[in-house]
């Protein structure tokens, strides 16, 4: 028996065969020409096969597809066979340059022309790079990049998932994710958390296992075992039988004596707000507005923002919505907002820092989340994400009082940001932890590295001393300004105690987590609770910290999470 110990970010049970992710498709060496042998007309005629194979295997996936997905590959598929494209290409063939080069310099040119031509045109320059990719595959023989195709669901494995390479995951076909890389907060575990899906990040190795392998996944304990045996076979059925009773939450997020912890949701967008919606969340904790936009070369108008904003806050009439302002940056680059080609991006221009070098995108935005209030019936908050300073935090203030938006509050995701909570909660009504960056900055640790992963989790004595100071500067001077958090924290049940007893006001994460920290938070009293962070506080490692808390919850073990 092989086993793959890794860091387990989502809890469950099951077993079934891996498919790799196929890697990423090189660039044909610059100059590279024709092989000996080969003519021009040869190549050319490979060319068109290959782009003729691509096209009807990007057609046959779109036939079974639905919704925007369908749209997508239709769209796709076309330009694998778009004469523009194939003519550009069979001409630098007939100069001497080899197929797969010139597929590839062919691609980058009506890739930029569309680009350039700006609106609907410029968002279909990322699928010329899609199919140049997929034909340079194909005249290779190595499988298409992206997601595999099964028609049986199958468990994926690979080094770390974009948040793009979410737009085709189909989770009816996907049983679980592993990755050899990404981290505890890596936005792998975010997606597997928000599917529901098993998963286990930073395996060291996993990713060279052979597609078919069966492997046994406890996305709670983080294990990957490959041949199971008995016990795991029959933990995996007890899963099966016992998971349904994790996916109710009844709306009321409390503990045993009563405390009220309401749960919220993080979206990304109406899709994201209707589903939560519909699993009872009490609100949403932190619209990722930025996830609205993601595919955008352009600044999206205050028109079309207001409008997917609209989508979300009309999901929760009369109940709390959170809107963070766009988070660019980082792993979640916007091009016109910020600058691929900086030398250190976590610690850029991003997030609330963007309106240096872009000003004038986050007043429209405050325009359109206004106008978007205006029109419909949530409680809408709104944060500003990556603040450092209570400078920073007053001018957000003012710019959303300017906006008339009534409820202006800062994300807590800097170090200094909770150090100096206090002035900072002055200036603003409420602030979030955001603990997946709090916990990159504080352990200075990148999230999405895997061998980084023991750093990287919110149970450093440092992270969680963080919260509690950010938790007392909300207190000082008796304001009493709520405190929540919104990063992947919350969504673990063990944490979500201890930040309870630490005093978060709210807790907010991917809908489907809802039921699991209510279900643990209901056994535990304020007074408990808050004895668990002492506990968890006065240890000195998050290995031990995890530990003693989780030996005070039987109830964990009891649900497999
Ligand atoms: C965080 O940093 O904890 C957070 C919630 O924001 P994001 O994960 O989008 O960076
Ligand atoms: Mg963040």
């Amino acid at each position: 028996m092989q086993n793959f110990p890794g860091v387990g970010v989502s809890p469950g049970r099951i077993i079934g065969t891996i498919r790799q992710m196929p890697k990423p498709v090189s660039e044909p060496p610059a100059g590279e020409q024709l092989p000996a042998g080969v003519t021009a007309e040869e190549a050319t005629a490979a060319l068109k096969t290959a782009s003729r194979t691509v096209h009807d295997q990007l057609n046959a996936r779109a036939e079974i597809a639905s919704g925007d997905g369908k749209a997508v590959l239709e769209a796709t598929a076309l330009m694998a066979t778009d004469s523009m494209l194939l003519k550009s290409a069979a001409k630098l063939i007939g100069r001497g340059t080899s197929g797969q080069r010139a597929i590839w310099e062919a691609g980058s040119s009506v890739s930029e022309m569309l680009h350039n031509l700006g609106g609907y045109m410029a968002e279909r320059a990322t699928d010329v790079l899609d199919v140049r990719a997929r034909i340079v595959a194909e005249l290779r023989g190595v499988p298409a990049p992206g997601i595999p195709s099964s028609p049986t669901p199958f468990i994926l494995v690979a080094e770390d998932l974009a948040p793009a390479d979410t737009a085709t995951l189909d989770p009816e076909k996907i049983l679980a994710l592993l990755t050899a890389g990404g981290g505890p907060q890596s936005h792998t575990a975010i997606i597997a958390r928000s599917l529901g899906l098993p998963a286990v990040v930073a395996a060291t190795g996993v990713d060279q296992l052979p597609d078919g392998t069966e492997v046994y996944v406890d996305g709670a304990a983080g294990l990957i075992t490959v041949d199971p045996d008995d016990s795991q076979r029959a933990a995996a059925d007890q899963w099966a039988a016992t998971a349904s009773l994790l996916s109710a939450f009844n709306g009321t997020g409390a503990t045993a004596d009563g405390h009220l912890v309401p749960l919220l949701a993080n979206v990304g967008g109406a899709k994201d707000a209707v589903a939560a919606a519909k699993l009872n969340a009490q609100g949403v904790g932190l619209f990722r507005t930025e996830f609205c936009f993601l595919e955008r070369d352009t600044e999206p108008t205050v028109e079309e923002q207001a409008a997917a904003y609209k989508g979300v806050f009309g999901a929760f009439p009369g109940k709390k919505v959170v809107l963070r302002t766009l988070d660019a940056g980082a792993d979640k680059p916007l091009p016109f907002l910020t600058d691929a080609t900086e030398p250190n991006p976590a610690l850029g221009v991003r997030g609330y820092r963007t309106d240096l070098t872009t000003p004038g995108v986050l007043e429209r935005q405050l325009q359109a989340i206004a106008r978007a209030e205006r029109e419909s019936e949530a409680d809408v908050w709104v944060m500003a994400p990556m603040i450092s300073t209570a400078e920073e935090a007053a001018r957000f203030a003012r710019l959303c009082a300017e906006a008339g938006i009534k409820t202006p509050g800062v994300m807590v995701e800097v170090p200094s940001a909770a150090l100096t909570a206090e002035a900072i909660l002055r200036e603003v009504d409420f602030a979030s932890l955001g603990t997946n960056d709090l916990t990159q900055y504080a352990m200075a640790a990148d999230r999405q590295l895997g061998p980084l992963a023991a750093l990287n989790t919110p149970w450093q004595p440092a992270v969680l001393r963080l919260v509690r100071l950010t938790v007392e500067g909300s207190a000082a001077e008796g304001h009493n300004k709520p405190v929540g958090v919104c990063g992947e924290a919350a969504a673990d049940p063990a944490l979500a105690v201890v930040l309870t007893g630490l005093g978060v006001t709210t807790l907010s994460m991917t809908a489907r987590s809802l039921a699991a920290v209510a279900a643990v938070l209901k056994t535990v009293t304020l007074a408990e609770a808050q004895e668990l962070a002492r506990l968890a506080l006065s240890a000195p490692t998050a290995t031990e910290a995890r530990a003693l808390v989780r030996e005070k919850l039987p109830v964990l073990e009891e649900l497999g999470l």
